[in-house]
């Protein structure tokens, strides 16, 4: 009887999500490879393999919340019961080719992984794209089967070597982010461990991260590629990558992808992660990231460092880009000016009271002037989202709009703070 109150009590210690997630959940990973493809008319998501790893590195409260919708998202169902059990709000590369003429020319696919934790009994899963009015455009739901046994089992024996170069006090429920190399041969692995070793002092020099040090584990994984560099398609230079990244997606020369995410997650089996940062072993300028998929930059560029925190906005908590180009660019159209876009940093005045309205100093001018910058720290300045107008950043200045910016706009940090919240209290 002693021992039932005993455990009575330490039910009632629990937050109510921890007990949550034992009710429906092991500890362990569900790893869902899809493939996703198509072309103007016909797109679809295909399952393409499902596997279980060894640990649970995400969250064990808020399983049904998500921090900022996504352009997608995936959703566990119990599927005796019809109920929500997690969701993860993500963006595919996927949506974004969606917008870009090649989608008139032919069909392409895309490879994306998911992880969700392991759902105790027979489960729903739901994977919603959204179009860029918010509205979902695509949905797979397929079923999940505890004792299916074409579940692969990863990480259990063959393990990437690895590194941690940052450890939290409380590693169970800080933040794992995984930074794997990609071009690196063999030979080259202690300049891979210098690299990342820098792309960990560079993020953890920002607010609020340097606050917030204690939140995350940095684990730097060293996988090797058959050959060094990556491909450089406008120069005709290819390199066998162990990812097979690659510049010039959708023909923007500086656009640095990764097509083989599959192979990376791979790599990254058995060791607890759950963002992702590659490192691409090359000295050409560009990069990508993609919110809670991985981001991608060049290690041996002289702007490596700002870039990398500049990337970890985007997939670590889906920052909007605040830059816009006078006469726009390929990426004209992906924010319609009558709909809010979900991300906290830029505005369209539709739905300003979701975003920092808040925040605004009473009599603050809107739209502010640029040359009033000083006087607002928080304003309504327009220019963001790569449109000149129509879209509306929170600051004129921000490491979300310029590389050379030295901290985040007081909106992007509070943004920066809420994810880091969402995944660790
Ligand atoms: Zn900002």
């Amino acid at each position: 009887m002693k021992h039932l109150i005993y455990l009575l009590l330490l039910a009632a210690a629990l937050p109510a999500g921890a007990k949550d997630f034992s009710t429906h959940f092991e500890p362990r990973t569900l790893r869902l490879d899809y493939i996703m493809g198509g072309d103007s008319t016909d797109r679809y998501i295909m399952l393409a393999e499902q596997a279980v790893l060894p640990q649970w590195a995400g969250r064990r409260t808020r399983l049904k919340e998500v921090p900022v919708d996504g352009d997608a998202q995936i959703i566990v169902r119990d599927k005796a019961t019809g109920d929500t059990l997690y969701r993860q709000p993500f963006a595919t590369l996927y949506n974004e080719w969606l917008t870009t003429p090649e989608v008139n020319e032919r069909p392409r696919s895309f490879e994306v992984t998911m992880l969700t934790p392991l759902p105790k009994r027979e489960a729903l899963i739901d994977v919603v794209l959204f179009n860029n009015r918010r509205e979902p455009m695509l949905t797979l739901t397929h079923p999940y089967r505890p004792d299916d046994v074409l579940i692969a089992r990863k990480g259990e024996r063959t393990i990437t070597p690895h590194r941690y170069l940052h450890r939290s006090s409380h590693p169970e429920s800080a933040i794992d982010v995984a930074i794997i190399g990609e071009g690196y041969a063999a030979e080259e692995l202690d300049s891979f461990y210098t690299h990342a070793q820098r792309a960990v002092d560079a993020i953890l020099s920002f607010e609020p991260y340097t606050s917030h040090a204690d939140d995350f584990n940095f684990v730097a994984v060293g996988a090797v590629s058959p050959e060094s560099g990556v491909s450089i398609p406008r120069k005709g230079e290819w390199r066998n990558a162990a990812f097979g990244s690659h510049f010039s997606t959708f023909y923007s020369d500086r656009y640095l992808t990764t097509p083989k995410v599959h192979a990376v997650h791979d790599a990254l089996a058995g060791i607890p992660y759950e963002h992702i940062i590659i490192l691409a072993n090359t000295p050409e300028y560009g990069g990508g990231g993609f919110f809670n998929t991985y981001l991608l930059t060049s290690a041996r560029h002289r702007t490596f460092r700002p870039v990398t925190v500049h990337e970890f906005g985007h997939s670590f908590a889906g920052l909007a880009d605040e830059y816009f180009y006078e006469g726009g660019d390929a990426l004209d159209g992906s924010y319609p000016f009558d709909v809010e876009p979900w991300a906290k940093n830029i505005t369209t005045m539709v739905d300003f009271d979701s975003k920092w309205k808040d925040m605004l100093p009473e009599g603050t001018p809107v739209p502010t002037d640029p040359k009033d910058a000083e006087k607002y720290p928080v304003g309504v300045y327009e220019g963001g989202g790569y449109q000149t107008h129509g879209i509306y950043r929170p600051a004129d200045e921000c490491r979300m709009r310029n590389n050379t910016y030295p901290t985040f706009c007081p909106v992007c940090r509070k943004a920066l703070e809420e994810v880091i919240t969402f995944y660790t209290e």
